[in-house]
């Protein structure tokens, strides 16, 4: 075991210009912290990301889980995914309707069953058969829905823990006013989430994109095969991204504790940690 961590959370891209966000930093900075406590007394890089991205999810200041907008049917379909670098497992949902933590939901998929991921009514039955938290009255559990107010981003979470396991968790609402049945980057393993040896990768911008650049899998490949920094590595995916006309941003860890979020939309929202130090909250407008 080693006294080497990292973690960072991201709040989508897309952060609004004139608005403020104080509530989704004050959130942010205490849960980067509860985040770095347990990567320090030692818990595993898988637990700590499912539990940053369930409470992200739960908070309702992201487009996730509780903070989720409609489709263009005005129905809610959640995608999420996590994966566990040191064994490269992982689990996903996509079109979720009606369960409080798809992320929670995609990590049943990866442990109880022999699938990575399960779509729609398929997930759904999965989900109730398990006994996951159900969104009992829609119209008045989801913050747009009730509120009117309009909210921006996908969220995510990577991890570097003491024993040098990586691991990755994305959820979100995905585009707000997609076709029904539109699925993005955030549960396809590789493009919008991806853990292996050399890096833990969160997605968020427009998934179409990062789909045709396999986003997330490309910067570990990048390391492993250019021999890129991780920073390097991370700011290729994202320059590849805007050349084909898209626009988002990543967050990044490496297995020496590096940090990387790189993003090229027009904000941010994140907040980054290590056990060198570093500690930043902020949201890029
Ligand atoms: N990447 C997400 C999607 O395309 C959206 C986002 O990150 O805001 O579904």
């Amino acid at each position: 075991m080693s006294s080497t961590w990292a973690i960072a959370l991201h709040g989508g891209a897309g952060a609004i210009a004139a608005r403020a966000y104080q509530r989704e930093e004050q959130h942010m900075a205490a849960l980067l912290d509860r985040g770095a406590a347990m990567l320090a007394r030692g818990e595993s890089a898988l637990d700590v990301v499912v539990a940053m991205a369930a409470e992200l999810e739960a908070c309702g200041l992201h487009v996730a889980g509780k903070g989720a907008a409609p489709n263009a049917a005005g129905v809610i379909e959640l995608d999420a995914s996590l994966m566990d670098g040191a064994t490269r497992r992982a689990g996903a949902v996509a079109a979720l309707r009606g369960f409080v933590s798809p992320v929670r939901v995609a990590r049943g998929v990866m442990e109880r069953t022999p699938h990575v991921l399960l779509v729609g009514d398929g997930a759904a039955q999965f989900a109730a058969k398990e006994g996951f938290e159900r969104v009992e009255d829609p119209a008045s559990y989801y913050v747009p829905a009730s509120s009117g107010l309009p909210n921006s981003g996908t969220i995510g979470a990577v991890a570097l823990d003491t024993n040098g396991r990586l691991a990755a968790a994305t959820s979100t609402g995905g585009l707000s006013g997609k076709l029904p049945g539109r699925v993005g980057d955030t549960p396809i393993i590789g493009a919008g989430c991806w853990a292996d040896e050399r890096a833990a990768v969160s997605c968020t911008g427009i998934g179409e994109y990062f789909m045709r650049v396999n986003a997330a899998a490309d910067v570990s490949a990048r390391i492993a095969y250019a021999r890129q920094s991780l920073e390097q590595a991370a700011a290729a995916v994202i320059e590849d991204v805007r050349r084909l006309g898209g626009a988002g941003g990543l967050i990044a860890v490496d297995a020496r504790g590096n940090v990387t979020a790189p993003f090229s939309s027009q904000g941010m929202k994140r907040g980054l940690a290590n056990s060198a130090g570093l500690r930043e909250v902020k949201t890029f407008q």
